[in-house]
Parts: structure tokens; C-alpha cells; sequence
């Protein structure tokens, strides 16, 4: 069974073929620039509908659910139109919205229409679990990773993404789907993950989604190993082959509009940088590395409240 929308709808497909298991729902373009995440699922959704045909055994246990986050900003092709949805998920705010719309601004209704959403599904679809796979891309090139929820499951299946995991990012962010989408808040059979699938405008972010997801479908016994195409394992190891598996979050480097902040050019993901290192400008200066360690997510676009992080390989991975 494929449901499949129009480019503008909330949910972009749903496939199941009746078999019971976890609900697992993919998230692109919480940030409208990063359609990579969207591209992603629409391919795996054809992929699926296709597969019966070549492999007449596949099994696909439960049900997997593909979601556009942000509509109005993917539409505009920008980050967010008047703030960044992926600070909002929050309790006390969207309890205050549930309360009262009269002051929501464009992504806190479009909040509450996913979050609708998600109920209506967790709802009306069976599930054994329900896993959320909460897609990005970086301004910033080089490498992909994961960001996990503050528990050993999570953290598992950002490993078995098969790209480096990084912890810690939680307690430097407020407000993401990955503080919000958790156990406490769904109930004990709860996980989730978010996976950075590479530079926004790069194509190969699109075939990174595709790995993740499909990785992830074999990670929760959606579909089986001898199912899930080793080119996916294949693409995503090859990607991070010479990046650290386990990470830890050293240092984030807030901003507001009014720093002025201008990131030095060039940096990449997970580029080493030593402490002292010049590697911006703000409206007092420059901007030193604090510590040593690796670059992560260099902010080279006009919106974001994150100039970049340092973040540290753990020994033993
Ligand atoms: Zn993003």
C-alpha cells in the first residue's frame, strides 16, 4: 500500500503491507533549506512500491511514514519565515499554543500541524514502537553524522546508521524534535534519532537519506538484513570512513543577529582545530577556537542561532 501526496501536504507517503511491527516516521525539512531530507523519503517510497516486483519475498514489517516538517519554509526555500521550528518543540510552548493561536507565528502553527499529525497517525496505525528519524543537511560540507537522544538505544541506532554518532548535542540546543520526541513524552516503546545528511545542495545528500533510511528500517526489524542492499551500508561507511564513530559535544558558539557573526571560510565538518585557532569575526573581533578538538557545523548561511561547534572523539571507537 503507497499513499502518496502532493508536494505541498504534510504527510509524503506511507507504506505498510498489512504486517504488524514499529511505526517508524521520517521528518525532511524541519529547516526549508535542507529539501534533501523530503527528496530522501520520496525516493525510498518509490523504492518500496517497487520492490515487490523484483524481490517477490521482501517482507516489510509495520509501517514506515514519511513527513515534511516546515511547509511554508520548504515552499520559500528558506530555514524558517519567522523563527526556527526546531526550537519550538517544547511542552510549555505548545501546551500555551494548544491554549490559544491568536499570537502563533508561521512555525508555531506549522508545529502544531505536524504534532497533530503524528497523533492522528500514532492513533489510527497499529504499532509495536514508534521511531522517529528526524532528517537535516549542513551549510557546511564534509561528512555525515547523527545526533542521538541522552539514551543507549538512541545512541545504537545512530551507530547503526553507520555514520559517526555525536553526543552531548541536546544539552547545548533547547526545543528540538530530539528533546521532544522521547519516552516521557510517547510513552516507553519511544526512540529517536536525527541524522545530518550532508550539505544542503549537495545531491549525494539525497542518497545519504536514502542509506540512513534504509539502514534505520533494518536497525528496527523493519525489513530484514537480506533485504536491506549492502550498497546502503556501502555508501554511508564509505562517507565516514575517515571520520570519528563516537563523538562528544566540547562547545557551542550561540549568536543573535546582532553579533555580526561571520564564520571564516572554508572550515568543514569534523576539521581538526586546535585552541587558538581564528575561526570567525563578530562585532567585538575575532573569533578563537575556545579548545581543541573537531569543527562541526559551521554556519555559512544568514539564519541560524549557532555559529558553530567543537566537539571531541571518544577513545575506543
Ligand atoms: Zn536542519
Amino acid at each position: 500500500m503507497l499513499k502518496s501526496n502532493s508536494q505541498t501536504s504534510r504527510i509524503i507517503g506511507q507504506y505498510s503491507r498489512g504486517q504488524d511491527g514499529p511505526l517508524l516516521i521520517a521528518i525532511g525539512g524541519i529547516h526549508g533549506n535542507e529539501p534533501a531530507g523530503v527528496l530522501g523519503i520520496e525516493r525510498i517510497l518509490e523504492l518500496l512500491c517497487i520492490e515487490p516486483t523484483y524481490n517477490p519475498s521482501f517482507i516489510y514489517n509495520g509501517t514506515f511514514v514519511g513527513l515534511r516538517g516546515n511547509l511554508a519554509a520548504l515552499k520559500a526555500k528558506k530555514r524558517y519565515i519567522d523563527t526556527d521550528m526546531n526550537r519550538l518543540f517544547k511542552i510549555d510552548h505548545i501546551a500555551a499554543l494548544r491554549r490559544d493561536m491568536s499570537q502563533a507565528r508561521s512555525e508555531d502553527r506549522e508545529l502544531i500541524e505536524l504534532l497533530d499529525t503524528i497523533d492522528d497517525l500514532m492513533c489510527s496505525i497499529q504499532h509495536s514502537r514508534v521511531i522517529f528519524l528526524d532528517i537535516h543537511t549542513t551549510t557546511a560540507h564534509g561528512g555525515i553524522f547523527s545526533i542521538p537522544q541522552d539514551n543507549s538505544e538512541s545512541v545504537t541506532l545512530g551507530l547503526n546508521l553507520h555514520a559517526p554518532v555525536i553526543q552531548g548535542m541536546n544539552t547545548g540546543l533547547a526545543g528540538t524534535t530530539m528533546h521532544y520526541f522521547t519516552k516521557q513524552n510517547f510513552g516507553p516503546f519511544t526512540n529517536g534519532v536525527c541524522f545530518e545528511a550532508g550539505q544542503h545542495d549537495d545531491a549525494e545528500s539525497v542518497d545519504n537519506a536514502v542509506s540512513a533510511i534504509v539502514n534505520c528500517m533494518r536497525s528496527i526489524g523493519a525489513v530484514a538484513a537480506r533485504h536491506a542492499e549492502q550498497k546502503h551500508d556501502d555508501r554511508l561507511l564509505e562517507y565516514s570512513k575517515q571520520l570519528p564513530t563516537l563523538c562528544n559535544l566540547l562547545y557551542t558558539h550561540h549568536i543573535k543577529p546582532q553579533d555580526s557573526f561571520v564564520m571564516n571560510p572554508d572550515f568543514v565538518n569534523f576539521q581538526p582545530v586546535t585552541e587558538g585557532d581564528l575561526l570567525a569575526q563578530d562585532k567585538h573581533g575575532e573569533v578563537r577556537a575556545p579548545m581543541s578538538g573537531f569543527m562541526l557545523m559551521p554556519l555559512y548561511q544568514a539564519q541560524g542561532e549557532d555559529g558553530f561547534f567543537i566537539i571531541e572523539s571518544l577513545e575506543g571507537y
